[in-house]
């Protein structure tokens, strides 16, 4: 039994709602300590991997091949970025599972730091044998840079994946991408469908998602806050269809278009009892604003939308939506990697104001186990302390935070996604 609270939350298992497990990161053999920096949170303090409206980008700096470790190439991330909280997670992380006892990467230990790292992944049991040791039971992975992959037969047993529908949204032509150089017409012909027109396109989106269970995709995702904003008006079919076909649309066909796919992918999700994942918050920051969208949410009352990373920064703004709409849950992945201090003051409130205890979940949002390891340890940390802090003033008692510290680790996502 455990003998307080901190530690009855280390020993729940996790139901780990998103990840970015890649096959092409996940499964890669040669990984060097520069790597884990390069494909982390951490790699963000250096170079944002998305582009801004303004700007453009040959290729995703999170994708591309790192070369051999230094200490110059460590720097960077190590002194000038030192005190960022995923840097502090990924070095606090590589230091316990690679290291020897060491609190810090420096000049003098970074070589046999790096050695460690690159024999660890040479071996095939390395990320499930991490995993395990962190506790994680189930994941759910978002590989954007293939949304169809099947995660159970790529990844194994304990791996479901949603679909992120972005590409779709953005597929007026057949050469226009999403923000990852996906196009929803190359991904629909991947599953036998030719849409030749609008309609057909559409009717293809229907079949698309009566295919999904089969392939071990639990959801949905919308991860549009990168590439657009994300207030999704009401569908408007004419201004729509004139996209349709253009390799350069207006503004306005362009947004329609989009509006009129997510409306409909989440009316199919609803008739498929589908969640819905969405990425709110940061991004594309001038339009992730997480009101943006409640219209969305209320045109849609049966569809279950799961709204990410706590919106932030507009956290109390996220948790009044969860108050008022009965269709929204809470995944509370990178919000404790962005800023712990935040998300234990926003845990305080979401326990206090949510209306029930089925509405909190949690994910790694991660590329590598080693950053996956670090998210989970910070995040029991953290909950842990919560928990403590509102037993300790008489809030409620330590049987309420057991029962709700194990719904947010584990029964609430299984519940959710139909995973037992
Ligand atoms: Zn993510």
């Amino acid at each position: 039994m455990a003998s307080s609270l901190p530690d009855f939350v280390a020993d729940i298992p996790i139901f780990d709602v998103h990840e970015h497990h890649l096959p092409e990161v996940f499964l890669q053999r040669e990984v060097n300590l520069l790597q884990l920096f390069r494909q982390s949170y951490a790699g963000w303090t250096l170079a944002r991997p998305y582009p801004l409206p303004s700007e453009s980008r040959a290729s995703d700096p999170m994708l591309d091949a790192a070369p051999a470790t230094t200490w110059e190439a460590l720097a960077p991330y190590l002194e000038s970025s030192g005190s960022n909280s995923f840097v502090r997670n990924l070095v606090t992380a590589i230091c316990e599972l690679h290291g020897a006892g060491e609190a810090q990467i420096t000049p003098s230990n970074w070589e046999s730091l790096d050695a460690a790292v690159r024999a660890a992944h040479a071996r095939p049991d390395w990320c499930p044998g991490i995993l395990r040791r962190a506790g994680v039971e189930h994941v759910i992975t978002d590989p954007y840079s293939d949304p169809l992959l099947d995660a159970r037969a790529t990844f194994g047993p304990n791996y479901s994946s949603v679909v992120r529908i972005n590409a779709f949204a953005c597929g007026w032509h057949p050469s226009s991408c999403d923000h990852n150089g996906n196009s929803g017409h190359a991904l629909l012909q991947r599953c036998g469908i030719q849409a030749g027109t609008f309609d057909d396109y559409m009717q293809g989106l229907e079949t698309l998602m009566d295919g999904l269970t089969a392939h071990h995709q639990v959801a949905l995702k919308n991860a549009l806050a990168y590439d657009r904003d994300v207030q999704f008006d009401p569908p408007d079919e004419a201004l729509a269809r004139r996209a349709w076909g253009q390799s350069a649309p207006t503004p306005a066909e362009r947004k329609a278009f989009g509006d009129f796919v997510v409306d409909r992918c989440c009316t199919l999700a609803a008739q498929r009892n589908l969640p819905v994942q969405m990425h709110l918050g940061t991004a594309l920051i001038r339009g992730s604003h997480p009101l943006h969208v409640a219209g969305l949410i209320e045109r849609h009352p049966r569809t279950r939308f799961l709204l990410m990373h706590l919106a932030y920064p507009w956290s109390r703004d996220l948790l009044a939506m969860a108050f008022v709409y009965r269709n929204v849950w809470l995944d509370l992945t990178w919000s404790f990697l962005l800023s712990p201090s935040h998300f234990k003051l926003a845990l305080h409130e979401a326990i206090e104001i949510l209306p029930d205890e089925s509405r909190l979940m949690l994910g790694g949002d991660n590329w590598h186990v080693e950053e996956t390891y670090g998210a989970m340890h910070r995040a029991r940390r953290l909950i842990g302390e919560v928990l403590e802090e509102k037993r300790r003033d008489g809030y409620f008692h330590a049987s309420d935070a057991e029962r709700l510290a194990a719904k947010m680790l584990h029964e609430n996502a299984s519940h959710f996604f139909g995973i037992p």
